[in-house]
């Protein structure tokens, strides 16, 4: 059964059919999928919630697919780790890790947009799935293109990570390096969107690829105990997850899932490439492009497509933006690593130094429930740790050798 009323223009309001498109064609607004949510509301209650699976799929009826899911079935319900050590550290009593660094199969939450997406080009007939992508959205394309039996196109920047690019095409998809940043890549698919009939999950799929994201916000919700956190720190790309964030503990609190979402959504960006940040701390409504550099490579983009709702969201809720540079990016890494034992990429990195910025900004009270976004792996970003770590000690296995060279390990 389908919960979803097709489609309707964000800016004007103009209603389209289910159809894989993605812009108004009278005033160029983004399209987002519209939910019977009266219906939702008789179906989906806290307790149907809890006696399903703990995956993405148990908030199924908020996710914009027709039948019932074929692929990317285990995906979601990562863990809410309580951050006692690293909260010690920030001076924060109620400190939450919401980890997807280990979310199914491909270790970020890009996992979760793909599999609505995926599912959706399923039910629209196509045999070809394709995306631009900064990386994680490369590995999950793939993989669900994989486990799906369908064809994939997978465009990046030609100076990823070697971790992201080997751990696309090992999945057999046709692997295509752009002499560019990710926005000429995201330029040259739309050229190519055009031309070839394929299901370019972030471009004509986006209304629907988006809502998978929800999920990370339901999850958080229900795993603090049926209730929106008073903060939550993301990492913004395309700016996407945040809107989505947000989107997703309004539509809990109009469902009476949970009972009040005042939640200050708070955006984290890389010094090198934070146009939406640059914006909300200069009270700006609208960002300004910017050329990306910095480590951070899975968020570096310049010209984010939904950057304007971004801003718009972390002003509505009284949040706020911040940015770090590649060395706080680094520290931020090793300090999730070394309190909480959890290994996260760049873009982690860059959630906790900003958290760590805006705590001592006051922005972020000590007993408050906050919730850091950890949205991908630091297995697959060891080029930005790599000169920072030591190498292990070598020596012969001979105990005399060991007790010589214990003392100063
Ligand atoms: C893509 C990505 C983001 C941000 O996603 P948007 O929805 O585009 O803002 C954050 N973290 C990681 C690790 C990502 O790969
Ligand atoms: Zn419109």
């Amino acid at each position: 059964m389908s919960f979803t009323l097709g489609l309707k223009c964000r800016e004007c309001g103009r209603e389209y059919p289910a159809e894989p498109v993605h812009v108004c064609e009278f005033c160029f607004g983004p399209l987002e999928v519209k939910y019977n949510y009266d219906e939702i509301k008789l179906a989906l209650t806290r307790d149907v919630i809890e006696s399903r699976p703990a995956n993405m799929w148990r908030y199924r009826e908020l996710i914009p697919i027709d039948s019932e899911p074929t692929v990317g079935l285990h995906n979601g319900f990562t863990p809410l780790v309580r951050a006692k050590n690293l909260g010690k550290e920030l001076g924060l009593n109620n400190l939450y890790i919401k980890n997807d660094s280990v979310c199914h199969p491909t270790l970020s939450f890009k996992d979760r947009v793909v599999a609505a997406a995926v599912n959706k080009a399923r039910e629209f007939g196509y045999d070809t799935v394709a995306c631009a992508s900064t990386g994680n959205l490369a590995n999950s394309v793939a993989a669900h293109a994989a486990s799906a039996g369908m064809k994939s196109y997978v465009f990046i920047p030609h100076d990823l990570e070697l971790t992201k690019v080997l751990g696309t095409s090992v999945y057999g998809t046709k692997l295509i390096g752009i002499n560019g940043s990710y926005d000429d890549v995201n330029r040259f698919c739309s050229e190519v969107a055009a031309v070839f009939n394929w299901a370019f999950v972030n471009i004509n799929i986006r209304p629907y690829y988006g809502d998978g994201s929800k999920t990370f916000g339901y999850e958080i919700a229900e795993q603090l105990g049926w209730a929106a956190p008073d903060n939550v720190i993301v990492p913004v790309a395309g700016s996407s997850l945040i809107t989505k964030i947000h989107k997703a503990f309004k539509e809990f609190e109009g469902l009476g899932i949970i009972d009040k979402a005042n939640s200050k959504i708070f955006a984290a960006q890389a010094t090198g490439c934070s146009p939406v940040t640059t914006a909300i701390k200069a009270g700006m409504e609208d960002f300004k492009p910017v050329k990306p550099k910095t480590i951070a490579k899975s968020i570096a983009i310049g010209n984010p497509a939904d950057g304007y709702y971004g801003i718009k969201v972390v002003g509505q809720t009284n949040g706020w933006g911040e940015d770090v540079n590649d060395q706080e990016i680094v520290d931020g890494i090793m300090l999730l690593a070394e309190t909480e034992g959890i290994f996260t990429e760049t873009a982690g990195g860059v959630c906790v130094g900003v958290t760590k910025k805006l705590c001592e900004q006051g922005r972020i009270k000590k007993d408050e429930v906050t919730v850091i976004s950890i949205t991908g792996q630091g297995l697959k970003t060891t080029e930005a740790v790599e000169d920072h770590l030591n190498s292990p000690v070598v020596i012969e296995p001979k105990l005399s050798i060991f007790k010589e060279i214990e003392k100063d390990l």
